[in-house]
């Protein structure tokens, strides 16, 4: 059972608790928890002041900075929703969400706010907006990412850390959200396309952040790396929500930059942090890496994109950590199933997929056939998540919610299977099947085969139209620093290991592949080129 109905008292309890404890880190900043307290009252106080209502939408446009936590609890003091905006969305994106969101107020970077969240909140008539300097808290940073950042104070509107000292004396509203409530609004990050808002509870998100903080035992003393961006769900669950719940330090590093992360790990020392694959592979790439870079860690997860198992042992061989596998979804307020503590996913023989985990505590997983009826065991379909943590729906839209949250249980789009054990392997996407002269091709197989090849750094499979089979497989690569592999070598690798439909018949090697900000690869946009192409 969770220990709170709502974030406000989780954050309550732990400023009790830990009141003269670091709650943030940004680079040699810090705030304790009672001043993250004394801000966040500070701003709700400015926000109701300024008309924010209980229920109202707040977006926040923000990099991993404190202000961004701040934000974030004031939002939830005031009994607003939260709703974060990735910093790369341009006109186009916050358009469209914003324009499903309406929020009554933002807060933004000045930078953002001149190049695009200015014209945006004008455009929808948004009445209230604050600005921050991401650089106010910080005081020794590589100034290389913040090259563009000097400070311009917006015009009209307020900044966030002059009117949150204002008001830090006063007593925050008397709000308190019932369970239910919506505490973040979350548009999916769309490597399928059209925004959609989960409407995470309170509920959802205590759940999921007391989840987490369960599994910071004493054993695992220290900190958390803020490795994942605190505007995707998996950034404000399982590292800031979860820091809340178990009192805990989090670090903040303004964005991910492999360098950067890696001086602030040697920096601060973490005990715990959660990322992409997609980062622990980049952090395996970069040339300055040491084992003594991850020595604090006593726990390192992975969730959000597919983490193949070669990655697990070429980070586990290099640096002695087990990153842990997990599964969710921005509907799943992030964590559905995770590994459990003292155990290793196994690695399915026939495919070579690593297991996702078990269902976390309270949690079911199905696999259905189209007709959603139960698939015995081993048998691939689609997975179906019961839980205390799935959305009641998405925001604004009745029809997709029909076609996806029904009576509790979410259609996740994912296709997977349960082992004997109870353990679940995510085989992949359902719209991301390679129909290859009638035989499925899973891309995530043909990419775990790629990634075995030290030479592979990232690597995305897609189907091409093919006048002979309907389909064909082909792969895009980005190579290991310092590798000189060909295409043609990385073709005779998969056709040593699979069968004949599911290998590449091409594999093209670039320099980066696309990637959205989370740091999943873009299927979608490499099948679109490559279609584009033929
Ligand atoms: P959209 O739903 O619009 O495509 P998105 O991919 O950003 O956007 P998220 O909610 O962030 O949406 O991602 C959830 C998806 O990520 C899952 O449906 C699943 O496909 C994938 N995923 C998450 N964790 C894992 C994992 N451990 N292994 C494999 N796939 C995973």
């Amino acid at each position: 059972e969770p220990r709170h109905a709502n974030l406000v008292e989780l954050f309550a309890e732990t400023v009790r608790e830990h009141a003269d404890e670091i709650a943030l880190t940004y680079f040699d900043g810090r705030l304790t928890f009672a001043e993250l307290d004394e801000l966040s009252n500070g701003l709700a106080c400015h926000l109701v002041e300024s008309g924010v209502a209980q229920g109202d939408r707040i977006a926040v446009y923000l990099q991993n900075v404190p202000q961004f936590a701040i934000a974030v609890l004031a939002g939830w003091k005031a009994g607003a929703i939260v709703v974060p905006l990735n910093p790369m969305y341009r006109t186009h994106e916050l358009t469209k969400i914003l324009g499903d969101a309406r929020p009554a107020a933002v807060i933004s970077s000045e930078q953002g706010w001149h190049e695009v969240v200015g014209g945006v909140a004008q455009a929808l008539e948004i009445g209230t907006a604050i600005t921050t300097s991401e650089l106010d808290l910080q005081t020794r940073h590589d100034q290389r990412l913040f090259a563009r950042t000097e400070r311009r104070p917006a015009a009209g509107c307020a900044d966030l850390l002059a009117v949150a000292r204002a008001h830090a004396g006063e007593c925050p509203p008397a709000v308190s959200p019932a369970a239910s409530d919506v505490a973040l609004l979350v548009y999916t990050s769309g490597t399928s396309g059209v925004p959609k808002g989960a409407t995470n509870t309170h509920g959802n998100v205590v759940f999921n952040a007391e989840g987490t903080a369960l599994r910071l035992t004493d054993d695992t003393p220290g900190g958390i790396f803020a490795l994942a961006p605190l505007f995707h769900i998996t950034g404000l669950v399982v590292q800031f929500a979860a820091a809340l719940a178990a009192g805990r330090q989090l670090d903040l590093a303004y964005r991910f930059e492999p360098g950067v992360v890696l001086d602030a790990l040697a920096e601060h020392r973490p005990a715990f942090m959660v990322g992409p694959s997609t980062a622990y592979m980049a952090l395996m790439n970069h040339p300055e890496v040491t084992p003594e870079h991850f020595a604090s860690l006593r726990m390192v997860h992975s969730g959000g994109a597919p983490l193949p198992s070669a990655v697990v042992e070429a980070f586990r061989e290099r640096f002695g950590l087990y990153i842990r596998n997990g599964y969710g979804l921005t509907e799943t307020t992030a964590t559905a199933t995770s590994v459990p503590l003292g155990a290793e996913a196994p690695v399915d023989a026939a495919s070579g997929t690593l297991a996702v985990g078990v269902p976390t505590y309270n949690t079911v997983l199905r696999v259905v056939d189209e007709n959603g009826a139960d698939l015995p065991v081993g048998e691939i379909g689609e997975i179906v998540i019961e839980g205390p943590m799935v959305v009641p729906s998405y925001w604004n839209k009745p029809e997709e919610t029909e076609a996806a949250i029904r009576d509790g249980r979410l259609h996740t789009g994912d296709v997977g299977f349960m082992d004997e054990q109870g353990w679940f392997y995510v085989v992949d996407r359902k719209k991301d099947m390679i129909n290859a002269s009638g035989f499925k091709v899973w891309p995530r197989e043909v990419e775990d085969v790629l990634y075995g090849h030290p030479a592979v750094r990232e690597a995305a499979v897609v189907g091409v139209p093919d006048a002979y089979r309907g389909e064909t497989v082909k792969a895009f690569i980005s190579l290991s620093h310092g590798s000189t592999a060909t295409g043609e070598e990385l073709v005779e690798h998969c056709r040593k290991q699979l069968a004949a439909y599911k290998y590449p018949r091409s594999v093209e090697v670039l320099d980066e592949l696309p990637k959205t900000a989370t740091g999943k690869i873009l299927r979608r946009q490499l099948r679109e080129e490559a279609r584009a192409g033929e």
